[in-house]
């Protein structure tokens, strides 16, 4: 059964194009919805900007404001929680390669994986962006 109501998570960084664009693109193979979340951490640029550089990200994907979410809290928890307030099936996140501290550390991914209830595609982007 194709997807039909799709969520991606992006930090905004450099890697977000490329997520985004997986994600809209599989959206418009499976006929579905796409919505976009992008959660602002403690001590992270201010609501101004994100919103700012969210509005620019949904306008290049045709995406209303409808079906932008712009929340405050930690990505791990908040990408799981928005994705089943709106009921989505299928959630798009970036991963890279991790070694050293950062493989005990675990990611935003993992967290993502292990609390959401819906499936999870997990987009490699380049380790070095
Ligand atoms: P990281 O574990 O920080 O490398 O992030 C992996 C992926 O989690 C990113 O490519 C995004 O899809 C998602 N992500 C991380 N931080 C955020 C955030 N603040 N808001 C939304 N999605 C995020």
């Amino acid at each position: 059964m194709p997807y039909q109501n799709i969520l991606v998570a992006v930090d905004l960084g450099s890697t977000t194009e490329t997520v985004a664009g997986r994600a809209s693109a599989l959206a418009k193979q499976n006929g579905a919805t796409l919505h976009v979340l992008h959660v602002i951490e403690p001590l992270a640029i201010t609501y101004g900007q994100a919103k700012e550089q969210l509005d620019r990200l949904c306008e290049s994907l045709d995406v209303p404001d409808s079906r932008q979410h712009l929340v405050t809290g930690r990505p791990e928890a908040e990408i799981p929680t928005q994705a089943k307030a709106i009921d989505c099936d299928l959630i798009v996140v970036g991963t890279h390669a991790r070694w050293g501290l950062a493989l005990l550390l675990g990611s935003t991914t993992d967290g993502v994986v292990h609390s959401a209830e819906c499936d999870v595609l997990a987009v490699k982007v380049d380790a070095a962006t």
